[in-house]
C-alpha cells in the first residue's frame, strides 16, 4: 500500500560510503560500498510504499553507476541531481525539482522529509524550505554541529536502520 509519507533523501554518506569511492579519470564515481545497513532501509523502505526521491549534489552519470552497481536504482521514484538541475543544496531549486517531479504542491509539504548527512546542504535546506529535516551522522567527513537554528535537523539518526522506525513513526501521524 502506497504510504502518506514522502521521503526525500541525500546518497553521498547518507546511502552511500564516500571514502569507498573510486573515481574514473573525469571525476566520475565508477565503484562504491554503501553504508551497513543502508541497502536493507532503502529496500524495505520501498517494499513498504515509500516515494522516495533522490535529492543529491554531483553528477548523473555518478549516480547511475552507483546504483547500478548495486541494484537499488528502482527504489527512487525520481532523481533530483545538482549536474542537471544547475544549483546545489541548499538551493530551493533542488527541492523544486523534486516537488515537481513527484506532482507535489506546498500542502504535501507536512508529510515530505529530507534526510541527509550535511546541516549546511541538506539540513538548512530542508528546513528553509519548510519541510522536515532528518540529520544522519553517521560519516564523520562533515560538521554536523549546526551552527543556526536554521542548521538544526528535527530529527537525529545515527545509522541507517534507525530511519525505518522514524518513517513508521511519522507517517503514522500522518
Ligand atoms: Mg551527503
Amino acid at each position: 500500500m502506497k504510504k502518506k509519507l514522502i521521503i526525500f533523501i541525500d546518497s553521498g554518506d547518507t546511502i552511500i560510503d564516500e571514502s569507498t569511492e573510486i573515481r574514473d579519470e573525469n571525476g566520475i564515481v565508477i565503484h562504491a560500498k554503501m553504508i551497513p545497513g543502508a541497502e536493507n532501509m532503502l529496500r524495505t523502505l520501498y517494499e513498504e510504499g515509500y516515494t522516495i526521491a533522490m535529492v543529491a549534489d554531483g553528477e548523473e552519470q555518478s549516480f547511475t553507476n552507483v546504483y547500478m552497481e548495486n541494484g537499488l536504482g528502482h527504489c527512487f521514484k525520481t532523481r533530483s541531481i545538482s549536474e542537471i538541475v544547475g544549483e546545489q543544496k541548499p538551493s530551493r531549486k533542488m527541492f523544486d525539482d523534486a516537488m515537481l517531479k513527484n506532482n507535489l504542491t506546498e500542502e504535501d509539504k507536512k508529510r515530505i522529509i529530507m534526510i541527509g548527512n550535511n546541516v549546511k546542504k541538506d539540513i538548512l535546506g530542508a528546513n528553509q524550505y519548510g519541510i522536515t529535516s532528518v540529520l544522519i551522522d553517521w560519516s564523520p567527513r562533515y560538521d554536523m554541529i549546526p551552527k543556526n537554528e536554521e542548521q538544526t535537523p528535527n530529527y537525529i539518526i545515527h545509522t541507517p536502520e534507525e530511519l525505518l522506525p522514524l518513517v513508521e513513526k511519522l507517517n503514522s501521524k500522518l
